[in-house]
């Protein structure tokens, strides 16, 4: 789970205490709190990141994240010229 809390840490997403017993955990807005979604911890190691690296383009657009706009400044500052060129894609 450390290495997943870690990705999404990148994004500005929190990963909380499970909502069902050590099977979903809970995803956060670090920023507001908002909640977002569930991530199993089935994932193999190494999948969170790929899960992360494609949904990328979705934070930046502001597709996926929290309305408040975290994830997408979070994207920015992790890849500016990618965030950009997404927001132009999907704008
Ligand atoms: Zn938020």
């Amino acid at each position: 789970m450390d290495e997943i809390r870690a990705a999404y840490a990148r994004f500005g997403i929190e990963v909380e205490a499970p909502t069902t017993y050590g099977t979903y955990y809970r995803l956060c807005c670090a920023r507001c709190k908002t909640m977002e979604g569930n991530v199993g911890d089935k994932l193999l190691p190494g999948m969170i990141h790929t899960l992360l690296e494609e949904q990328f383009d979705l934070y930046a657009a502001g597709l996926l994240g929290c309305a408040c706009g975290h994830q997408a400044e979070r994207a920015r500052t992790l890849d500016p010229a990618r965030a950009e060129a997404a927001r132009t894609r999907f704008a």
